[in-house]
């Protein structure tokens, strides 16, 4: 009875194991799609409106086995060309990521095998292999070689952890949460301050340190606000700086900060997430020069190295405070001890089973060689440039020369109407047309249109295209008002 029960059961069971003739046909059909795609991926509209996603609602998981094709076809509808087209190389707003397509074949590697990279005990190879990207990070921002840390997700999930440890490592127990201090500028990613309210730190004292004129973070004035705040009696304990901010791609005074961090012995952290990747190109080093000193930053190799999204970092010089954060044995984990010289990606964030994403960066970085990856690093600044010369052509008016790839532009219109309302119907009428996107940020109640360039797919005729676009609306709005 029971051996029969077993027997139907693993009849039916047996068919989540693909057969030959399955995995093939699923193949070859993803990789018509995939082919398609990318053949194409520059001509479709850099944004679809939302249709509603239809095809979805009425095909939700059911009983009924479906077919690829059909599956493929749901996708392609409803999620390949609805929003932005994050892929395409006219993605110029935000901060556009990638899509290098090892990073897909990495992936697939990892899910195949369902390799796991959480503990050494389980694969030291996947471990390995992090660390060794992990150190390779470190040593570009110019970390010792004690320095460590860990793929994540993404930026924001980079800065938890940095914002967790730093909470851990200055003692700040939820007794002396509101005693304690914070340092930053209102040009950090908006994802700092999620960290801080998810870190328990919510009711900690949020200094907004004063910006420049090149919206980076005063170091004087930060000097004087914590010279205060120790004067008050309060916790200073942790400054965070952007190396790149979303808004205009400044960077903080690095050096000047680390400082005052050293000084005060608070906890400095960096986000580089949008900015890290450009160490890699020689002339830009510089402009890094004090992210060597800082406790720990973000990368986001989704960003910069122009993986698809799914893949950020966090380092830090200083293990052990991450490990007050992280490090747990449980005794059913006892087996998996082990007396290995390498971390264990489990011990330096929540995740415990998580994505062998390491290979998904290793894949691109190995097959490509750095070379283009500095070249097109490179190329985004100068196209940045070129774009800061020929939009003041246009009449546009331009914010500070841009320290990386992302600038500032608003047209001041002759017709009479409102500048602010005008640049925001600009980018709208151009992501309607949809031949390019780009995104827009107020500052000081300025509306500001963005240029971000960092896809691997933008090149100098995507600028020109750009520009192109840009000319014709403002001559039709112009004409409008
Ligand atoms: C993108 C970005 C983040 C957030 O990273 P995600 O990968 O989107 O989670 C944080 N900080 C900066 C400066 C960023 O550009």
């Amino acid at each position: 009875m029971l051996l029969n029960q077993i027997r139907e059961a693993e009849k039916i069971a047996r068919q989540l194991e693909a057969t030959p003739t399955q995995r093939t046909e699923w193949n070859v059909a993803v990789q018509h799609f995939a082919d398609d795609f990318i053949k194409n991926v520059d001509a479709l509209p850099s944004f679809g409106e939302d249709n509603g996603s239809i095809g979805l609602r009425n095909h939700p998981v059911s009983e009924e086995a479906k077919t690829m094709d059909f599956l493929l076809e749901l996708i392609k509808k409803n999620v390949y060309n609805n929003g932005i087209n994050c892929a395409s190389g006219n993605h110029l707003g935000y901060i556009p990521g990638g899509g290098l397509f090892p990073t897909a074949l990495g992936d697939y590697l990892a899910a195949v095998g369902n390799q796991y990279a959480g503990f050494f005990f389980a694969n030291p190879g996947a471990v390995r292999l992090e660390n060794q990207l992990l150190r390779w990070l470190c040593e570009l921002i110019g970390f010792p070689t004690s320095a460590a840390g860990n793929l994540t997700s993404g930026g924001s999930i980079a800065n938890l952890i940095a914002i967790t440890a730093a909470r851990d490592e200055k003692g700040i127990s939820s007794k002396k949460v509101t005693k304690s201090v914070i340092y930053l500028t209102d040009q950090v990613h908006h994802c700092v301050q999620k960290a801080i309210r998810i870190a328990g730190l919510g009711e900690a004292h949020i200094r907004y340190v004063p910006i420049d004129a090149h919206f980076r973070m005063d170091a004087d004035r930060l000097a004087q606000m914590v010279a205060a705040d120790k004067k008050a009696r309060l916790q200073p304990f942790l400054v965070v700086a952007s190396a790149g901010t979303t808004s205009t791609g400044a960077l903080d005074p690095l050096d000047k900060i680390a400082d005052i961090a050293e000084k005060y012995k608070m906890w400095y952290h960096i986000d580089a997430a949008y900015g890290g990747a450009f160490v890699l190109v020689e002339s830009m080093k510089s402009l890094f020069k004090g992210m060597e000193r800082a406790d720990s930053v973000t990368m986001d190799p989704h960003k910069g190295f122009f993986l698809s999204y799914g893949t950020g970092a966090i380092l830090f010089k200083n293990v052990q405070a991450v490990f007050k954060t992280h490090y747990y044995r449980a005794n059913y984990m006892q087996d998996a001890t082990d007396g290995s010289d390498e971390f264990s990606a489990a011990d330096l964030s929540p995740e415990l089973t998580k994505h062998f994403r390491g290979l998904r960066m290793w894949l691109p970085l190995q097959l490509f060689g750095l070379k283009p990856f500095r070249a097109a690093l490179e190329e985004k600044i100068l196209l940045c440039r070129y774009f800061y010369e020929e939009i003041q052509k246009l009449g546009f008016e331009v914010g500070l020369y841009p320290d990386l790839s992302v600038m500032i532009y608003r047209y001041v219109p002759q017709n009479g109407m409102d500048a602010n309302v005008f640049n925001e119907k600009l980018v709208e009428m151009i992501r309607i047309d949809g031949r390019v996107f780009l995104s827009s940020t107020t500052i000081d109640g300025v509306y500001w249109i963005r240029l971000a360039v960092l896809s691997f797919r933008t090149h100098l005729d995507t600028i020109d295209k750009c520009l192109a676009v840009i000319q014709e609306k403002v001559c039709e709005l112009e004409k409008e008002g």
